[in-house]
């Protein structure tokens, strides 16, 4: 199994897509499989931003200026098989631009999107705070208007790239009293007075990641992503559109290990057999593709509505989402089975995925929020 293989998702490609992966592919093999993964905070750190410049260098974050969702999708797909933390880069990219990209504002396009596709500029997306996770419209952080510009006052947890990016979209609340309805966005340079980066949240996988506050930080009114109050439904657009990239990683990081698993299984030899010949880890071998192309069929579909210029995609998305981490998860964990002691040393790359895949069931919205949407629109408790 190539990775990724489109044979099962060729439906719902382009004419443009197939040569794009090819590329990226053949880049992610030949530059990104063969980077030692690196040894503490510090060097994670150094290495993101190195990976920044490589990946803009190359052209992979194109697809993310065009809002080529399924272009997304195979980008994620093929750097999350070689690197985890390439894909990381990647995702943030996705993340800190596209609010930008989604609202109508002309001056903060003009500003980051260029060198935020060519890897010059790091972004960032700070919604999380340390009191507000699932419960994203309960955050605490203010921003008060005055003359042409807001003041921001508060912290943010759990966000991935702090303390190296260039530039925030950072989410605040503008009316308290209105809730979900009170909460708007801005663009925060990371050099605007009164940002500060309070320290790393350090991972088991490398992935940069922090805490950040906002202190007497004025931001001018024309940061603004779009209307006030507007910004939770901004963040629900960007995430509808970005979840099932999340999906897309998760595939590839489970491909990986489905094609780590099988090579194993046909070169070990035990009890005078190779173990491929047992019939119980040809059961394991069987579930993990079928959940991957089950998977890869959710995030591709969900990919295809999106790039259809549907408004929401939330349903799609959601089901993406969950069921792809779900099942990365368990392909990830059945490689490191089928490989024995050799799948639990840190140093082989399913050790690595296992560390790595854990992450996506948790951000950009936990499993049970997922069920929780789901259900919601199904029940018609929500709005799609
Ligand atoms: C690697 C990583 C990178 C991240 N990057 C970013 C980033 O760049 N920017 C950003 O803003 N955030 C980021 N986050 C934060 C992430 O989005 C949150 O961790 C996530 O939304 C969950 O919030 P929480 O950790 O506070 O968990 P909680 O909300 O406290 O949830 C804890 C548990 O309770 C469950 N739970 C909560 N509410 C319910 C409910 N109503 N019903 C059933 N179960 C429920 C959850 O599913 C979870 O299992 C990142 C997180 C990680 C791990």
């Amino acid at each position: 199994m190539r990775v990724p293989d489109l044979g099962p998702v060729r439906a719902f490609l382009g004419e443009e897509h197939p040569a794009f992966v090819a590329a990226v592919r053949a880049f992610a093999t030949r530059e990104l499989a063969p980077r030692k993964e690196p040894a503490d905070d510090d060097a994670g750190r150094r290495e993101a931003r190195e990976l920044l410049g490589l990946l803009g260098r190359q052209g992979v974050f194109a697809p993310i200026g065009a809002c080529d969702w399924r272009g997304c999708c195979l980008a994620r797909e093929a750097l999350a098989a070689a690197s985890p933390l390439a894909d990381a880069v990647f995702a943030l990219q996705g993340l800190g631009l596209v609010p930008i990209l989604l609202s109508d504002n002309a001056a903060m396009r003009k500003r980051w999107m260029e060198p935020t596709l060519a890897g010059e500029a790091m972004a960032a997306f700070a919604m999380t705070e340390p009191e507000a996770g699932s419960d994203v419209a309960s955050m605490t952080t203010r921003a008060r208007r005055d003359g042409d510009a807001y003041v921001l006052e508060g912290r943010k947890a759990f966000i991935s790239n702090a303390g190296i990016a260039d530039y925030y979209s950072v989410f605040a609340s503008t009316d308290p009293d209105a809730g979900s309805r009170g909460i708007s966005c801005f663009v925060v340079p990371a050099d605007t007075p009164g940002l500060r980066f309070l320290g790393p949240q350090v991972l088991s996988s490398p992935h940069p990641l922090g805490e950040i506050a906002f202190e007497g930080c004025r931001v001018p009114a024309a940061n603004r992503l779009g209307e006030e109050g507007r910004g939770f439904v901004l963040g629900l657009k960007t995430l509808d559109r970005l979840r099932a990239t999340v999906g897309a990683a998760a595939c590839g990081m489970a491909a990986r290990a489905l094609q780590e698993a099988l090579s194993h299984a046909r070169k070990r030899k035990q009890f005078g057999k190779p173990l491929g010949e047992f019939q119980l880890v040809q059961e394991k071998l069987a579930r993990m593709a079928t959940e991957l192309t089950a998977a890869r069929l959710l995030v591709y579909r969900a990919a295809w509505e999106a790039d259809g210029a549907a408004e929401r995609v939330t349903i799609e998305a959601a089901m993406a989402k969950l069921y792809a981490t779900e099942a990365a998860q368990r392909i990830v964990d059945d490689a490191v089975q089928v490989l024995g002691g050799a799948g639990v040393l840190a140093a082989h790359p399913v050790d690595r995925l296992y560390r790595s895949v854990r992450s996506l069931r948790i951000y950009e919205g936990t499993t049970e929020i997922q069920h929780l949407v789901i259900a919601g629109l199904l029940l018609g408790e929500r709005d799609a």
